[in-house]
């Protein structure tokens, strides 16, 4: 059985087909520039082929139209006909309260996503975007699945979801924490549970996501008990250019001084801050490093908040879980970042946490592996996973379909 995996930007489209009888990856690629003159559809097969489309795509339709082209008769075709889909298993990133677990899509579903589009306006419609292209080119027959980012998030605690502004705000909105990153929270932690040779219900792992955005949670029996990401994932500690959690009065206080709006406060505090913002230099965590290892002070800066912040976080999950079994970073730059690794644990010997810096070094780029990168005497096992979501999407929608 196959199944194709969407997740659908605002004027991006990226898939890949999956085989499940193995679990292998057939094929992706990603259309990008939907809605300019220069669209492109950049494809891979599995085996190398690829095939590039250079074609004004003024809409997600046109796009999928070209992904169903290059799979079923490019070059670098990997199937003979659609039919050979069974499924298809779409991202969708802002489920809200009523969606906690993945789900078959249908009319009233995609009714109740566009209700969360107020709270994740770029992210939302785009998905839909996408599932409703997809259903046209499909037809009805083949059967969508969505699965959601914030799902795994849905059983935190009231105690750990709601901020300390008035009720009434939940209430009207549901203003309170929804988190993030949840495919991959999940995948990490079901990985991190394999290896360790244990049922995931007795571990309380951390689980670190640290890419271009990034994200830490706190799962306690399998169960996500807490995150850093919020309202939306602004929250947390600092990333590629999203300043994280700050005083709001901040926010106000620039607003108010620069003679921001809330849009542009909402670009700032999204577009333009974080390791960005600071160092001045970059959002790419490599030509931050490489910045700061050639001496940039503000570059170094970044380093060490994006380090510290990260500590505080971890430090307050252990606490809240009263323990901790396991540590697993994943991410760009949690898979490949070794001095991150090495940094971030060092500051937690005093729980008997210690790694093999020789070997947390020597498998520093990880790409599609998971390495231990504790010592046996180590009181935490510490992980660097590489996240699969694709897979926790296409195995969700397996399920389901079946
Ligand atoms: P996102 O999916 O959020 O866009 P990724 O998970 O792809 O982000 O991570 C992107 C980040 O990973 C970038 O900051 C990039 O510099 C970092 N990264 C990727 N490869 C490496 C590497 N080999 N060494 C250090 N950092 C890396």
């Amino acid at each position: 059985m196959k199944v194709l995996v969407v997740n659908a930007g605002s004027s991006s489209l990226k898939y890949q087909l999956i085989d499940m009888s193995n679990e292998k990856m057939i094929a992706k690629g990603n259309c990008e520039r939907i809605g300019a003159d220069d669209s492109v559809l950049t494809h891979k097969a599995a085996d190398g082929r690829s095939v590039v489309v250079e074609e004004a795509m003024p809409t997600h339709s046109e796009a999928f139209t070209n992904v169903i082209k290059a799979l079923t008769e490019s070059e670098a075709s990997v199937i003979s006909s659609l039919s050979e889909i069974s499924a298809v298993g779409h991202r969708v990133v802002q489920g809200g309260m009523g969606f906690t677990e993945s789900c078959l899509i249908n009319e009233e579903v995609i009714a109740a996503v566009e209700k969360f589009n107020p709270l994740a306006p770029l992210h939302n419609p785009a998905n839909i975007l996408g599932i409703r292209a997809c259903i046209k080119v499909f037809g009805e027959n083949v059967p969508q699945v969505a699965v959601f980012d914030t799902s795994f998030h849905s059983h935190m605690p009231a105690k750990a979801y709601m901020y300390g502004v008035p009720y009434e705000y939940f209430e009207k909105y549901g203003v309170r924490r929804y988190g993030f990153h949840g495919t991959s929270h999940r995948y990490v932690t079901d990985k991190v549970a394999e290896l360790m040779g244990k049922d995931v219900k007795d571990l309380k792992i951390i689980t670190c996501h640290l890419g271009n955005g990034a994200s830490i949670a706190a799962v306690n029996g399998g169960v996500s008990v807490d995150t850093t990401m919020g309202f939306t994932p602004l929250d947390g500690f600092i990333m590629g250019t999203r300043s994280g959690s700050l005083d709001p009065s901040v926010v106000t206080f620039i607003a108010e001084n620069e003679g921001k709006s809330p849009a542009e406060m909402d670009a700032l505090l999204n577009k333009k801050s974080g390791v960005l913002g600071i160092s001045g230099v970059s959002n790419d965590n490599r030509d931050v490093c490489e910045a700061a290892a050639a001496g940039n002070e503000r570059a170094k800066l970044a380093i060490e908040m994006q380090n510290y912040q990260i500590i505080k976080y971890i430090g307050s999950y252990v606490a809240a879980m009263n323990g901790v079994d396991a540590i697993v970073f994943t991410g760009g730059i949690g898979e490949n970042n070794y001095d991150i690794r090495e940094a971030v644990c060092d500051n937690f010997t005093y729980l008997g946490l210690e790694i093999d810096k020789e070997f947390n070094k020597e498998h520093a780029h990880i790409k599609g592996n998971s390495y231990k990168i504790s010592t046996d005497a180590s009181k935490v096992a510490v992980f660097a996973v590489s996240t699969d979501e694709e897979m926790v999407i296409a195995r969700d929608t397996l399920a389901l379909v079946k």
